[in-house]
């Protein structure tokens, strides 16, 4: 236990330790049982390939303490498959989405008081990554491998309730048409940092990638989805083979489609074509929606719904999925999981 008390409402997004992490090796083919760890530090060999390589991915998503006290995850097993699908593409072994699922539950359950309490806005972050281990110099798949999760509480993403922040379009690109960029791997963030901090530099929030093919169609917002809300009321996001696909997309897309009743597209959004769009937001787990004021592209500045407040379609999809996150509105069959 420990003994500081944590001021939910002024926590940000800083590392610190919890009680335990969870921990599995696989060594000779096959993953162990795994345990639970105070220790905060990993001791792996200097030739890891993780370390020279990047074979590394990882996952992100929270745990929420809902109105009676209880905790809860939302749409763990999305992420556990997401996780094999990045292990397929960079040759590491899959975990098994039991055996994610039961981890992550465990490593919650361990960490219980540091959830923080309904009502806050904070939430319990969770962390689940792998490593390639073992003595490997050239470049090949290593022979042993990490699966590790830790936890830490994080603050609500908007201190005073939902405000939009600006964006800007970057020459650089984040990932290849036939690349990485579908995967959850370290390289894609390595590539994004130089971009990132040139806009943070120019005044904005983040950068706006656009297809490395052409550079006409959106692509990320920084490290989350890309969605538009047009003139008729269609939820729109881009489809191409280089975005991540982002859990809380694919969730907000349910949510327009079947509670708000409105009509949803997966297509090309073109970077000229922004004026179709009333309202535009950019979509994740740390942060669930962030409202978009407006996008700069090459010095000219598209202003969506409003620099200062966030529009109703945006606000009432933040609402509807926060409701369903924190428990306070029912979930579709299959995205809750008690801890
Ligand atoms: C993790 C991630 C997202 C958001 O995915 P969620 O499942 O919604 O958290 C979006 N873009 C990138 C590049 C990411 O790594």
């Amino acid at each position: 236990m420990s003994d500081k008390k944590i001021d939910w409402k002024n926590l940000g997004f800083d590392y610190q330790k919890t009680n335990k992490s969870f921990m599995s090796v696989y060594k000779d083919g096959e993953w162990d049982e795994g345990e639970l760890t105070d220790d905060n530090f990993i001791r792996i060999s200097e030739a890891s390939t993780s370390l020279h390589y990047g074979q590394q991915c990882f996952e992100g998503l929270k745990a929420y303490r809902t109105k009676d006290g209880e905790i809860q995850l939302f749409r763990t097993d999305e992420n556990a498959k997401r996780m094999q699908r990045s292990c397929d593409k960079i040759l590491m072994p899959r975990v098994p989405v039991d055996k994610f699922v039961d981890a992550v539950k465990k490593v919650v359950k361990a960490n219980e008081e540091f959830v923080p309490p309904y009502g806050t806005g904070a939430t319990l972050y969770v962390r689940p990554f792998m490593i390639g281990t073992g003595h490997t110099v050239g470049v090949k798949p290593a022979p042993e491998y990490i699966f590790r999760i830790f936890v830490l509480p994080v603050g609500s993403y908007f201190k005073g309730g939902l405000s939009p922040v600006d964006f800007v379009t970057t020459e650089y690109d984040r990932a290849a048409p036939q690349g990485t960029g579908a995967a959850k791997v370290g390289g894609n963030y390595a590539a994004s940092l130089e971009a990132h901090k040139e806009a943070v530099e120019k005044g904005y929030a983040d950068c706006i990638y656009l297809d490395a093919k052409t550079h006409t169609k959106i692509e990320e917002v920084g490290a989350a989805n890309f969605f538009g809300i047009t003139k008729d009321n269609v939820f729109v996001t881009p489809d191409s083979p280089s975005i991540l696909p982002s859990i809380t997309k694919y969730s907000l897309m349910y949510i327009a489609e079947n509670v708000l009743g409105m009509k949803v597209e997966e297509r090309d959004v073109l970077i000229d074509e922004l004026d179709e769009f009333k309202e535009a937001g950019a979509c994740g787990t740390a942060a669930v929606i962030t409202p978009i004021g407006a996008i700069t592209h090459k010095d000219k500045e598209h202003v969506f719904y409003s620099k200062e407040e966030v529009g109703p379609v945006t606000k009432k999809l933040y609402e509807t999925l926060v409701g369903i996150q924190t428990g306070d509105i029912e979930a579709p069959e299959g995205w809750i999981f008690k801890v």
